[in-house]
């Protein structure tokens, strides 16, 4: 086995390698929307294994911009899959 070492792009490569759906998310990205959500799953709660979800898939058009992301546990994340469901609406809905 060889192991080259990174160059300029590592970022973009262990990002793509590691995080499947979520690849284009950026860091900073990724981390505003934890923020926003206040670390948890909007769906059950929980605070571990959070990801970040694309509300509309980005495979159906859904663009990498803050309001089509949504912090899901990895669970509800893998249930959801295709469905586009926005939490942060039917939160608002249900309080
Ligand atoms: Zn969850």
């Amino acid at each position: 086995m060889q192991f080259r070492p990174p160059e300029d792009h590592s970022d973009f490569y262990s990002i793509k390698k590691n995080s499947g759906n979520c690849c284009k998310v950026s860091k900073s990205a990724r981390r505003s929307v934890f923020e926003r959500d206040g670390f948890k799953c909007l769906k059950c709660g929980r605070e571990d294994n959070l990801t970040i979800d694309h509300i509309l898939p980005r495979c159906k058009g859904g663009k990498n911009k803050q309001s089509n992301l949504q912090t899901l546990c990895y669970k509800c994340n893998c249930n959801k899959s295709d469905d586009i469901i926005d939490y942060r609406k039917v939160l608002i809905k249900i309080n």
